[in-house]
């Protein structure tokens, strides 16, 4: 993806709003340009810190944002977990129905 592709993607990161695949490329893409990781904080500070100063509570946004992007490297790697199960189920649930029409066959 371009940078402007990511950077179309950030109010959705800050929904928490991204699909896996798009997740994925875009923590691994602002991790790696710093281009987009200052659009990211400036984008995060103006949505959070808004929010914060109503709040009227101290914050330290630059943490927040690591934070933020920490906790959705860890969601990611549940979710992936997660799709890999249900793959697995998946085909043991394929494997149990081919199994039991070669047994009604065998009957
Ligand atoms: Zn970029």
């Amino acid at each position: 993806m371009k940078c402007s592709d990511i950077q179309k993607l950030i109010p959705a990161f800050l929904d928490d709003d991204l699909d896996n695949q798009d997740l994925s490329l875009f923590l691994s893409h602002v991790e790696s340009c710093s281009e987009c990781r200052e659009e990211l904080t400036i984008q995060f500070l103006v949505s959070v810190g808004l929010k914060r100063l109503e709040d009227g509570k101290t914050f330290n946004l630059n943490k927040e944002l690591d934070n933020l992007l920490s906790d959705s490297r860890r969601k990611l790697g549940a979710r992936k977990y997660l799709v890999f199960i249900s793959y697995v189920l998946e085909i043991a649930v394929a494997a149990l129905f081919a199994l039991c029409l070669l047994l009604l066959i065998a009957l």
